[in-house]
């Protein structure tokens, strides 16, 4: 807690303790994101680049001095518990795709690779955290599938009580998941936003400890991790016998946008870290939105802060959203970087799982491969330089949506079993 200096919000500037507000700046009903402050000087006396690589921590928790929640004191660390195995995703050299789009650099950050299969741990898991450091009895989400599935695992992992709820549409084996894990799983009937307004009002109803995205402050805060880590991993040179390793910044990076919460939180631990100074240049954060679905693009596109909600449709379920809860920040995250937002159709989407699956065999769902859309319309509408160094995240993992990949894949073919029938799939594959 030592580094936390409080919070400000990202509408007015006003600035809280941490103690004096709970969720967000009372000043502007259900909106008005607080942004956590930290004391960026203290934490350079108490931890540099080289103590954080020397660390044997690989998770989101080798950051603990950045984060503003404790995770000591509740027993285990260091994988032994979910909670304490989320983050440091592997950062994939893409040559091949790189080479298809003729691009020199791209890393792909597979964020499938958490417990529960999606970027989303890395907020529940703090969030968890600080409601056992509050003594919350109940933790609850509203979710589109994935946060849910997210905070249910992690709650799961410490014997917390979870209550979630999504929209009815939500994927089967979200669903699923969510039951797995043991919450109480309340499928309401309307869209994401009715289960987040819902959510909201049930919380302040029953006292319920709420980490619903764009609300709670602390989602953000877990969020930025995937930053420091593509900083840190691109900095990393397993070669190389340097005794402080350098973070190293990409020139751009490709998010999937909804609420706008991810990239928000990748923007501010990019922004932490240039703080820091263990970064010398801040990326170009690109935004990609489902077309279908882009009330944040609509934004950034008319140049304006404002954001106006759509009537959101797409195939990529974890980014359909009406109204962002999270879209100021996520517009600024695209402007104050020099970055941009790219939207994107469903075709483009499930052409990106294939391009992703067999290019760098990562099988993600389609709000993950979203962000693979965008870099390749990006190209195509040269906004990228071909010597630029890009990291595209994929936020979730394929299996969390097999009928989307069914539908981008195709169905397998069926034969007697004869060689004869063999031989004419092969050569039917030539
Ligand atoms: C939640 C989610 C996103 C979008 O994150 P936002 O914070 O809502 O913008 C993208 N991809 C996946 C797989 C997600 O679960
Ligand atoms: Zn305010």
């Amino acid at each position: 807690m030592s580094f936390v200096l409080g919070y400000k919000c990202s509408l007015c500037g006003a600035e809280y303790a941490l103690g004096e507000v709970e969720y967000i700046c009372p000043k502007h009903g259900d909106m008005g994101n607080l942004d956590v402050m930290l004391d960026y000087a203290a934490i350079n006396r108490a931890s540099s680049p080289a103590t954080v690589g020397e660390s044997r921590d690989f998770s989101i928790w080798r950051y603990a001095p950045l984060l503003p929640v404790e995770n000591r004191g509740f027993g285990e660390s260091n994988g032994s518990n979910p909670l304490f195995s989320v983050g440091w995703t592997p950062l994939y050299r893409a040559k091949r795709v790189a080479a298809s789009l003729g691009l020199r650099h791209v890393w792909i950050k597979d964020d499938g690779r958490n417990p529960t299969a999606s970027f989303k741990d890395r907020a529940s898991a703090v969030a968890v955290v600080r409601a056992l450091e509050i003594g919350a009895k109940v933790i609850t989400t509203a979710s589109s599938g994935n946060a849910g599935a997210a905070l249910a695992g992690m709650a799961a992992a410490v014997g917390l009580p979870a209550v979630i709820m999504v929209p009815q549409t939500a994927p089967q084996a979200k669903v699923a998941q969510l039951l797995m894990f043991g919450a109480t799983v309340i499928l309401v009937k309307g869209p994401y936003d009715d289960a987040f307004d819902l959510n909201l009002k049930s919380a302040k109803e029953f006292g319920w400890y709420c980490r619903s995205t764009g609300y709670n402050p602390f989602t953000l805060e877990g969020k930025k991790t995937a930053a420091f880590e593509i900083c840190e991993q691109l900095g990393r040179n397993p070669n190389s016998k340097a005794q402080t390793p350098k973070w190293q910044a990409p020139d751009r990076i490709f998010v999937s946008v909804g609420d706008g919460n991810i990239i928000s939180g990748i923007h501010k631990g990019l922004k932490d870290s240039f703080a820091l100074g263990w970064i010398d240049k801040m990326p170009k954060l690109m935004g990609v939105q489902a077309e279908r679905s882009a009330a944040v693009y609509n934004a950034w596109k008319a140049g304006t802060e404002t954001i106006a909600p759509v009537d959101a449709t797409t195939i990529a379920d974890s980014i359909s959203v009406n109204l962002p809860r999270d879209g100021v920040r996520a517009v600024r995250a695209a402007t104050q970087t020099g970055g941009a937002y790219v939207a994107v159709s469903d075709d483009e989407i499930l052409g990106a799982m294939r391009d992703l699956a067999r290019g760098v065999a990562v099988f993600a769902e389609p709000a993950g491969a979203t962000a693979y859309a965008g870099l390749v319309k990006a190209v195509r509408e040269k906004m990228i330089d071909p010597n630029e160094s890009i990291v595209v995240v994929n936020t979730g993992n394929g299996l969390k949506d097999v009928k989307s990949a069914m539908q981008a894949a195709g169905e397998a073919v069926r034969i007697d079993p004869t060689l004869d029938e063999v031989r004419r799939v092969i050569e039917a594959r030539k």
